[in-house]
């Protein structure tokens, strides 16, 4: 366990927390194997990790079982709620709105830090997810919100191609303290990003942390996004083939170098991309 060291929020008997405390991210050994598979072997072989606390509690309440890999540093006297054992809204804070926060990012609604607090950001995601599963969206997680968090996440209806051929670098997942909503494909500045499947672009512009980013709409719910271009091919509107190029891969936006980040969504929902791109041979994937 790693102490937080933000004592502004430490208040006695009281749930301490900060985004630092978020303090490893580990990849389980179902993972790894199912990440292998799909790069047929690319993924390098790692001892599976003892689960951690948050891992344990989250596979006993029967929430993605082996595919929980944030560390989450916990100090002070509340019990380790299991999630679903309360009813959980804006202001509550603990153990189990950390689980909360995970739960809803695997299932494709990340809210920004997982930081064990019940703010603003969990409560919109948390509405965004209930929309999307066709539930009350009153932003209050209950008995009906944890039995639908229970479920898998959503998948592509459509195989999807490589926007480049090039290994994976960051995957979906936990991330430091946040949720990584894409996979990161590193590739020298200039490289061509080609469209996954034919579709109609519906943004092509630069959008917040994402720099220059080219959305296409796949039709069925299906939608891919192309971020940190350093220059764009296509306009809004533009009708385009699988394979047709997007744009060059630069480091535009929140990027600490040339790569491209590649998200996939459905129905709104972040998902694994890896779980929608075509599988191919390790040799047809370049090293970035
Ligand atoms: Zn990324």
């Amino acid at each position: 366990m790693k102490a937080c060291h933000n004592d502004s929020l430490a208040r006695p008997g009281v749930f301490r927390h900060c985004l630092g405390v978020v303090s490893r991210i580990r990849i389980g050994a179902v993972v790894v194997t199912a990440l292998a598979a799909a790069l047929g072997g690319v993924a390098p072989a790692r001892a599976a990790p003892r689960p951690t606390a948050v891992e344990r509690a989250l596979e006993a309440s029967g929430f993605y079982a082996g595919k929980t890999m944030v560390e989450v540093a916990f100090t002070g006297r509340q019990a380790h709620r299991p999630l679903g054992a309360r009813t959980l809204r804006i202001g509550a804070h603990g153990f189990d709105v950390a689980e909360l926060e995970l739960a809803l990012a695997w299932q494709g609604f990340p809210s920004g830090g997982i930081d064990g607090r019940f703010g603003p950001e969990l409560r919109s995601a948390l509405i965004r997810f209930q929309r999307a599963a066709a539930l009350r969206p009153d932003g209050v997680a209950g008995k009906t919100t944890f039995a639908r968090l229970r479920r898998p996440p959503r998948s592509s209806p459509i195989p999807l191609g490589w926007p480049l051929l090039l290994q994976v670098g960051d995957r979906f997942g936990p991330r430091s303290s946040r949720f990584h909503a894409g996979i990161d494909l590193p590739a020298p500045a200039g490289t061509a990003v080609t469209a996954s499947a034919a579709g109609k672009v519906t943004w092509a512009a630069p959008r917040g942390s994402w720099g220059n980013l080219v959305t296409v709409d796949h039709g069925r719910g299906v939608r891919t996004m192309y971020a940190h271009l350093a220059a764009i091919d296509v306009k809004v509107g533009d009708w385009v083939a699988g394979g047709t190029v997007l744009g060059r891969v630069g480091s535009t936006g929140d990027a600490t170098g040339p790569h491209l980040h590649f998200e996939v969504r459905v129905d709104g929902a972040a998902i694994d991309p890896l779980q929608a791109l075509v599988r191919l041979p390790a040799a047809d994937l370049q090293p970035g």
